[in-house]
């Protein structure tokens, strides 16, 4: 690394103790950097690094609620409003139990970059709880939302701060906090949360926005050494949302989805997931995915193990951060893996990537190849504000031309600092010199 980044890195690092996921995200990104600070001494005199890795503001908030057995129940909100110099805070709200402090300024960095590289007017942000929806019946999940949102609704708004769904948030929760904000403001205001159903405000598309964006991004990839994701051999980890519709949308694109997972097992399925099955599964009976391989019939499920044991031409990792570590990287390039993109957000560790990168390995990081979702959000904003509601092939064209945007400006950045096909490099300064030169215009901030 830089030296005179290293130095910076060194003070956000002791300053930020014990956040080890925000740690590892800071300096992912200033590996990329010091060329641009080659060329940009402006940023380091504005200290413009030490600025961005200083969330504008955070917010840790208590959420009391009861569950159905009437015991009172205590848990953590946060909302990390990280940058706002592209537009208002953007980011979705993740609930689950290992939510903390360092996982969410993790997720808020990240989305800095990535909103900037989808050209919209988006700054970056992220929240959550440490609350598990996991067995939670639909009233608990409900005044665990009102719980939540009686605290969030005096910090966001549709030109301050926009959260949307992550991993344990979306379509119900999103529907129970909008309903609260509504009832505490007394306004209608569609654009204060994205992800919302289609009848009140939501954006066709935007359920399958993430997934479809990360397969159209690394049908890009595969584009620039001839080839794509027809005939492809495609592993998925996840079974969640952006899972569910990169499978879809990959084989869509011919590809086979041999195997996908969920946090007990996974199944391999060699006829290719049967997504109607898996989305009914998942998504109507919130079921687990054992009880896909026993619906579906002369699968295999696997209990417990790593789906990355799994040979694949494509790996298309859509669980969570730090999934895909080292060891199962070099096996997938043993078993003959051209490209991995990356639907969940940091989903593959730093010595994954190295791995991947040496080999050869087409490698698309998750702000841009998962930006697509983020992105979807963004137009539903702009639906909102126009009170206007586009058709399916309209907002998927859109964001077709959105991800394809994203590649060629990771691709060309790469290009330009003398790394073609680095598309870490490509992302992490294709992102970061658009925030800092906003940042630059708008004086100290
Ligand atoms: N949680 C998603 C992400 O990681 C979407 C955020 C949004 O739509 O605001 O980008």
């Amino acid at each position: 690394m830089d030296a005179r980044l290293e130095a910076i890195r060194d003070t956000v690092l002791a300053r930020n103790p014990g956040e080890v996921e925000f740690h590892q995200a800071v300096v992912e990104v200033f590996e990329s950097l010091g060329p641009v600070h080659d060329r940009h001494p402006e940023f380091l005199e504005a200290a413009i690094l030490e600025r961005l890795c200083e969330p504008e503001r955070q917010i840790i908030f208590r959420v009391p609620w009861t569950d159905d057995s009437g015991r009172v129940r205590i848990n953590r909100g946060f909302r990390v409003e990280f940058n706002s110099a592209l537009g208002p805070y953007k980011g979705g709200l993740r609930f689950h139990p290992s939510v903390y402090l360092g996982i969410v300024k993790f997720l808020g960095f990240e989305q800095i970059f990535k909103n900037a590289l989808t050209g919209m007017p988006i700054g970056g942000g992220k929240g959550g709880a440490d609350f598990d929806p996991r067995g939670r019946s639909d009233a608990e999940v409900m005044r665990f939302c009102q719980s939540f949102m009686t605290e969030l609704y005096r910090h966001i708004g549709e030109y301050t701060d926009v959260p949307a769904g992550d991993i344990g948030v979306g379509g119900r929760e999103i529907g129970y906090l909008f309903g609260q904000y509504k009832r505490i403001t007394n306004r209608y205001e569609s654009g204060v949360l994205t992800g919302k159903g289609i009848s009140w405000g939501g954006s066709l598309v935007r359920p399958e926005a993430t997934g479809f964006g990360t397969v159209i991004f690394t049908e890009q990839m595969l584009r620039t050494r001839g080839t794509s994701f027809d005939g492809q051999r495609v592993v998925v980890s996840g079974s969640g949302n952006v899972a569910i519709n990169a499978i879809a949308k990959a084989q869509a694109l011919g590809a086979t989805v041999v195997a996908c997972s969920d946090s007990s097992g996974y199944v391999v399925d060699e006829a290719g997931i049967d997504v109607a099955l898996l989305r009914e599964v998942k998504e109507v009976q919130r079921a687990r995915l054992k009880d896909y391989a026993e619906r579906r019939g002369g699968v295999a499920y696997v209990d417990g193990g790593s789906v990355w044991d799994v040979d694949a031409s494509v790996a298309l990792p859509c669980a969570t951060q730090n999934e895909l570590d080292g060891g199962a990287a070099a096996r997938l390039v043993r078993g003959g893996l051209v490209a991995v993109g990356e639907g969940a957000n940091m989903p593959c560790t730093r010595d994954a990537v190295s791995v991947f990168q040496q080999a050869g390995v087409l490698f698309g990081p998750g702000k841009a190849a998962n930006a697509g979702g983020v992105a979807t959000s963004a137009l539903e904003m702009q639906q909102n504000a126009s009170r206007d509601s586009w058709t399916f092939e309209h907002t998927e064209a859109r964001l077709t031309d959105i991800m394809v945007g994203i590649h060629h400006r990771c691709a060309a950045t790469a290009e330009e600092y003398g790394e073609p096909g680095n598309y870490v490099l490509g992302a992490n300064i294709g992102g970061f010199v658009k925030v800092a030169d906003a940042m630059l215009a708008q004086g100290l901030i």
